[in-house]
């Protein structure tokens, strides 16, 4: 998927992430987006992704099973922080099947992730940036149910780009 340049939410979805994804504070909520990527159609230039729907999903981050994974990739090295659901989620690849198989069903696709910072701010943390597989869009709701959206792509550097939250057309 190339970056796009915003991101659009349907009806009510960014109230409806930002709501579900804090119910579950102190500890970090997390959902996939469903959706669809609008690209330019002739004379037509355009290059959003639009979020038709939320699809909660667990947070099943454990300790022992992920810690490793992060110390394999180097992330705990620098910052000893006590790690737990506060400050890491995993969404179930089970979970991502599901919402996969639904969303071909419905012509659609998941167009990222999203997940709550209970105790910090709407960015991207380095962690964030390199447990990102695939390029794709991340919305994060900071302690206060604000919403930022970014464009993650796995590079050399840590550089999330921001993406403009359009109002639905
Ligand atoms: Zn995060």
């Amino acid at each position: 998927m190339k970056s796009p340049s915003g991101i659009e939410f349907n009806n009510d979805c960014l109230k409806v992430l930002s709501h579900t994804l804090l119910a579950t504070s102190p500890e970090e909520g997390c959902a996939l987006l469903i959706g669809s990527h609008k690209q330019s159609i002739g004379l037509k230039q355009e290059n959003t992704l639009q979020v038709h729907m939320i699809w909660p999903c667990c947070n099943i981050w454990e300790p022992n099973k992920f810690n490793l994974l992060e110390s394999k990739k180097n992330l705990n090295s620098t910052v000893q922080e006590r790690l737990s659901k506060e400050n890491r989620f995993v969404i179930d690849p089970r979970e991502q099947l599901h919402a996969q198989r639904w969303a071909r069903k419905h012509h659609l696709m998941i167009i990222g992730s999203a997940h709550s910072h209970p105790q910090g701010n709407a960015l991207p943390s380095l962690v964030d940036f390199k447990c990102t597989i695939s390029p794709g869009a991340m919305v994060i709701i900071g302690k206060f149910g604000e919403g930022r959206a970014w464009w993650i792509e796995r590079s050399q550097n840590f550089h999330p780009k921001e993406l403009a939250i359009l109002a639905p057309k």
